[in-house]
């Protein structure tokens, strides 16, 4: 059985020596094996995953490689396992740790930055100048699961202290993993926004990121919060997560209609979730001259963007990197203490070995997935898919 010296474990949870793990082989091609259990050093725990969410950026990395980069160069095989929001239970301690015990349930941050580099001294550790910096002899200690080191597509993983986050006894697994989510939208509204209660705050896309962050707006005092989409379904969703307003952009232009709602005055915030090619344009006319922009989803091509706009109206343009700061602890509170009801943008669980079938269902959004749930355990497999 599993027992590396100076690692604490418990009778009361077994850990095997070896574990199922998806790795990435070719460009989006997975492949289901099998891997030593990972080790906990100082400063870090041992999870065993419960569940892990599938994010859009997840879909990027295994079907084209960025973000995610493995020892300096692209992910593609080298045994490099994705999958980066996932909640599970303290299984091992490393040497040192006494601020988790084994059992507890958690649900994880992505990024452990150096610690050494000036962001990371700043509380930027998502910005780390030492991005992907963690092998060989320029291993400067920074981990990002899922895009620099092993990620959660598969049964154990190891976690620096700094990116776990206890979790309240009656959060569902499925819920746990919509942490990070809210996580970063809290961070691009408050530590990177500076947004104050009673400020007005525009979403555009209504995806898992900005459902999220209409919740996380209104729980944090913003009014109007308003919500612009194409789809009804996705924009009644808002509503229920606190959405002021809802504006589907293919009846109405979002600018107007944004003006209107807002009294015929910009908003102090656009969060942009679209990626659409004129999102940023549309967006820095529904901001309020000194207003602010915060870019949220990334389009495949570059945009041709009105700077003299920005200029003239002094606007605040800024790009979002995850989840810094510890936002995803003040997102955790507000889940807690039932501020919204993020469960509801979770529309699908399948088993671990069915993650080829989920991440198709999050891609092609069949049956009107959104969120799309693996759990290792205590989920039927549905679907024999070719394993080896
Ligand atoms: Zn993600
Ligand atoms: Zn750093």
């Amino acid at each position: 059985m599993y027992a590396p010296p100076g690692v604490k474990v418990s009778p009361d949870l077994a850990i095997p020596d070896r574990m199922k793990a998806w790795v990435l082989r070719n460009p989006g091609e997975l492949a289901l094996t099998e891997k030593p259990v990972p080790v906990p050093k100082r400063a870090e725990v041992l999870v065993r995953i419960d569940a892990i969410a599938i994010c859009a950026t997840d879909l990027e990395v295994i079907a084209h490689g960025p973000p995610a980069m493995i020892e300096g160069g692209p992910p593609f095989n080298k045994s490099f396992t994705p999958g980066h929001e996932y909640m599970g239970t303290v299984a091992a301690l490393g040497p040192g740790v006494d601020e988790f015990r084994i059992g507890q349930r958690v649900t994880v941050e992505i990024h452990a930055g150096c610690g050494q580099c000036k962001r990371c001294r700043e509380g930027m550790y998502t910005s780390c100048h030492n991005y992907g910096l963690n092998y060989g002899d320029v291993d400067k200690g920074h981990r990002a699961n899922g895009f620099t080191t092993d990620g959660g597509f598969c049964e154990y993983q190891v976690n620096n202290i700094n990116t776990l986050i206890a979790i309240a006894d009656d959060m569902s697994d499925e819920e746990a993993t919509l942490v990070v989510t809210a996580g970063t939208a809290m961070y691009g509204l408050t530590e990177l926004g500076g947004l104050v209660a009673g400020e007005s705050v525009v979403v555009t896309g209504p995806g898992p990121i900005g459902l999220l962050g209409v919740a996380v707006a209104k729980s944090l005092g913003a009014y109007p919060v308003i919500l612009t989409g194409t789809r009804d379904n996705r924009l009644r969703m808002g509503l229920e997560l606190g959405a002021d307003h809802v504006v589907n952009v293919t009846s109405e232009d979002p600018v107007d209609a944004v003006r209107r709602l807002n009294g015929g005055k910009g908003v102090d915030y656009v969060v942009e979730c679209s990626g659409a090619p004129n999102a940023v344009n549309e967006a820095i006319r529904m901001v309020n001259r000194g207003g602010k922009v915060c870019l949220a989803a990334f389009p495949h091509d570059p945009a041709l963007v009105d700077i003299a706009h920005i200029v003239r109206n002094n606007i605040y343009l800024y790009g979002i990197r995850g989840e810094g700061k510890s936002a995803t602890h003040r997102a955790e509170a507000f889940m807690r203490q039932k501020r919204f009801d993020a469960t509801k943008i979770h529309t699908h669980t399948f088993a671990l070995e069915d993650l080829p079938t989920a991440l198709r269902y999050a891609k092609d959004r069949v049956d009107d997935a959104i969120k799309v749930v693996v759990k290792a355990r205590g989920v039927p497999q549905v679907q024999k898919e070719a394993a080896e």
